[in-house]
């Protein structure tokens, strides 16, 4: 194997991992396709271009986007350098200037004496130390190597996405737990609803504000990743012949079918988050909070992360990749960004980040790392690779995938802040202990 890492896709994490492997003293060569072939929301040819919000999202570590960011900062992350130097008011949030955002990141990766730029598109995985950050619309080319490499089952080219729901905030008084007809146990939390209650949700569902659809993505969408409002057009009944199906189910108290049901199931192993199953959506983010706020159990529920539906190529990565990103059927090639399952620009970048960092510790023969579980980027982590493969969807950082406090705090703020704290905490120590680590022998 070659001493130089190879990066394929320089959008954010393929510029974070170039970054962090040409800090950590290793020649990288930086792959990317534009401005020669473009992309379908591309406009630019610059590294790490936004190519929709120029938002960052949340700061504050009452935010679990504002926690990756700070640990992403602790990290030496070029991302987050370029965008404190570009930033614009956004209120708590972290926007920037798109385009000053994109030059700063690319002078310094054209600067950087041990980069090397390669205005290319990859279309095969080679031998070499790789890391494949291609992104949400990775280029055909690559899409039909990754298709022959971890078959059709694999690979996705939609997400959709179920809103999930924090544990503490279910009024679980209102809720019962069983699985249809019995099968299965109690593994799925049923939210009855009342002949009442249904009509009014429906009336609500069908009136509120959806996303529009980029041009690009008006193509054919799977039967069963239908939004539950096109579901929901299509007739009073529908959903209660689909996600909010009564049948095989019993109110325990009543001991009667209940008019229709919303099933949550687990998230996560912490038993903090639960996902509402089938309410995968198009609609704005407030209209999901007010919406499914009428249903029963969910009245003050607090989302984790909304529901969506939209393009974006993906890897089944519990499946198809180690626990440290590494493709099981080409150990060389190290997964980063949108395509190993996060959601989200400063989720692409911690990938980015965490590839950069142990293409460079593979490469001088040291063994990979996965963050703590308690800091954010091992969340994310721990979610792209230790998932249910049959269950597995693309997932923005959020609380749920950090594991719950030994105590409990019951203020919402309070208890973020201190899960924030703890990771910090971890997050320093991991640090600390990679840099010793880096400087000592293989
Ligand atoms: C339309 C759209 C809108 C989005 N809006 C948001 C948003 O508002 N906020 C948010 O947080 N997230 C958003 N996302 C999600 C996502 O987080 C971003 O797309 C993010 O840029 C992903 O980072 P990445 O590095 O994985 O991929 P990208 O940033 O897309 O980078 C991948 C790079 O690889 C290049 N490439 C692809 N194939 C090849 C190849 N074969 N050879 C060489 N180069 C190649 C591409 O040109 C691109 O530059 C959006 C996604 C899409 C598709």
């Amino acid at each position: 194997m070659s001493e130089t890492i190879h990066v394929i896709g320089g959008g954010l994490a393929g510029s974070e991992a170039a970054w962090q492997a040409a800090e950590r003293g290793f020649q990288v060569r930086l792959y990317e396709m534009r401005p020669g072939r473009r992309t379908p929301a591309h406009e630019t040819g610059g590294f790490a271009e936004l190519v929709c919000s120029n938002s960052l999202r949340a700061e504050g570590l009452q935010n679990a986007v504002g926690l990756l960011k700070e640990e992403l900062r602790l990290g030496r992350s070029l991302i987050m350098e370029a965008a404190d130097r570009t930033r614009v008011p956004a209120g708590g949030a972290l926007a920037v200037d798109r385009d000053l955002f994109s030059k700063h990141i690319t002078a310094r990766l054209e600067n950087h004496p041990l980069v090397e730029i390669m205005r290319e598109e990859v279309s095969s995985l080679g031998e070499e130390m790789m890391i494949l950050a291609t992104g949400p619309l990775t280029s055909e080319a690559m899409a039909s190597e990754l298709h022959a490499l971890t078959g059709s089952e694999h690979l996705y080219f939609y997400d959709a996405i179920a809103p999930i729901v924090e544990a503490e905030s279910i009024h679980w008084e209102r809720t019962f737990s069983a699985s249809r007809y019995g099968k299965g146990g109690d593994d799925y939390v049923n939210c009855p609803l009342t002949q009442a209650e249904y009509e009014r949700f429906l009336q609500e569902l069908l009136a509120a504000e959806k996303m529009p659809a980029h041009a690009f993505e008006k193509e054919r969408v799977f039967e069963g990743c239908m939004p539950i409002e096109t579901l929901a057009e299509r007739g009073a009944d529908t959903l209660r012949f689909g996600p909010m199906k009564p049948v095989g189910l019993v109110i325990p108290e009543t001991g009667e079918q209940p008019y229709a049901v919303v099933q949550l199931r687990m998230e996560n192993r912490h038993g903090t988050a639960y996902n509402m199953v089938g309410f995968q959506t198009k609609l704005k983010w407030p209209e999901q909070t007010r919406v499914f706020r009428l249903i029963p159990g969910l009245e003050d529920a607090a989302f984790l992360r909304y529901g969506s539906l939209h393009r974006n190529t993906y890897l089944c990565t519990p499946a198809v990749a180690d626990p440290f990103l590494r493709l099981i059927a080409k150990p060389n090639v190290i997964l980063a960004g949108q395509i190993s399952g996060v959601e989200g620009y400063v989720e692409s970048t911690a990938m980015g980040w965490l590839a950069g960092v142990n293409a460079a510790r593979l490469i001088s023969g040291k063994p990979p790392v996965v963050p703590p579980a308690e800091t954010a980027h091992g969340g994310l982590a721990d979610h792209v690779t230790r998932s249910s493969p049959s269950s597995f969807q693309p997932s923005n950082i959020n609380f749920g995938l950090l594991p719950a406090l030994r105590s409990k705090i019951r203020n919402r703020r309070l208890r973020y802040e201190a899960i924030s704290a703890r990771a910090l905490e971890a997050w320093r120590t991991f640090l600390a202990g990679l840099e010793t680590d880096d400087r000592g022998p293989a």
